[in-house]
């Protein structure tokens, strides 16, 4: 592993720019929480976006003198170096050249990166960390990371590890939001822990998970989460077959990387080992040649739902001067 940087005063500010919302800080270059804004509702237009994001810049760079570079990590598709926002959940961020018009709104230097990465890039420089190792967020969808020698891996243009579309059950029923059939994150993603409480209860109506059901019979994933850490069985085998799921993406993943370690973060990895003891089963069901390899450590994530401001705001501090400049918007 690269040695950690050391204390050098420099701060930068790091945003998250989500489907729903936006959430915004300042970190140091070892990853410490400076500062920190209540995060803002994410706005329904592109403008209102940039409008958004500079008043957030704005009010932390007010509070922290010397601010050296701002970060931001985006749901969706995001080329990089360049920072261009090529589509996202939040319909107002298509095909967006959000680093370009951050530098120029700031006249910071400026990195975007998707918000998986982001948040990968803040579990290896703070959490628990490996040279090579791999990053899975599972929340309300499914996606991920992967450090590689110390660097993160991004593909030719910045669009690689999008974990949630491996594909695992081509033979399924379950259509992922991109269109295909297979792809693992309809099948081990928070809305698909809901979708399979919501059957549970149905088939058992006097059961804990019918009791936790709305009025239309639908249980969410957290409320799963809830029963099976109260010890229903029912509860407890959902997020077994979640975890089934899961064992099988990372197993590819480490067929495929040989990475040391698997961190698994997002919201439904607060089910600790509920979750994670399934997906160690199947992960060494289905990884090649357990016997012949030392298997990797698949452990939670130690930074909650902050990370993805974390992380961009160290990438804008750590990979900042070795990005090329971004175009000018509209170039
Ligand atoms: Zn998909």
């Amino acid at each position: 592993m690269l040695p950690r940087p050391h204390d050098d005063g420099r701060l930068s500010i790091g945003l998250d720019i989500g489907g729903t919302k936006i959430s915004a800080g300042v970190a140091d270059a070892r990853g410490r929480v400076v500062d920190r804004v209540p995060p803002v509702p994410s706005p329904p237009d592109e403008t209102a976006v940039l409008k958004a994001v500079s008043a957030l810049v704005d009010t932390l760079r007010s509070r922290n003198p010397g601010i050296a570079a701002v970060g931001a990590g985006a749901a969706g598709l995001v080329r990089w170096p360049e920072g261009r926002i090529l589509s996202a959940p939040n319909a107002a961020c298509h095909d967006m050249p959000l680093r370009g018009l951050l530098q120029d709104s700031t006249g910071l230097p400026a990195v975007v990166d998707n918000d998986a990465n982001a948040a990968c890039w803040a579990e290896y420089r703070t959490g628990i960390s490996a040279s090579h190792m791999a990053f899975v967020t599972v929340g309300t969808g499914v996606g991920g990371g992967l450090v590689l020698a110390d660097r993160l891996f991004r593909g030719r243009t910045g669009i690689a590890t999008e974990i949630g579309h491996m594909i695992v059950d081509p033979h399924g029923t379950d259509r992922c939001g991109c269109g295909t059939v297979g792809c693992l994150e309809p099948l081990a993603s928070g809305r698909a822990l809901g979708r399979y409480g919501s059957a549970a209860a149905a088939a058992a109506p006097g059961g804990a998970l019918a009791a936790l059901a709305d009025g239309a019979g639908r249980v969410t994933g957290e409320a799963v989460t809830a029963a099976a850490r109260a010890g229903d069985p029912a509860a407890r085998a959902q997020l077994e077959r979640l975890g089934h799921w899961l064992g099988i993406g990372v197993a590819t993943l480490v067929n495929l990387f040989d990475v040391e370690l698997v961190v698994v973060g997002g919201g439904v990895a607060e089910a600790g080992d509920l979750l994670l003891d399934p997906v160690r089963a199947s992960f060494r069901r289905y990884v090649t040649a357990a016997a012949h390899r030392d298997l990797p450590d698949i452990r939670p994530a130690l930074l909650g739902p902050e990370a993805g401001w974390i992380g961009a705001a160290l990438m804008a501090l750590d990979h900042g001067e070795e990005t090329a400049p971004a175009p000018r918007p509209g170039a």
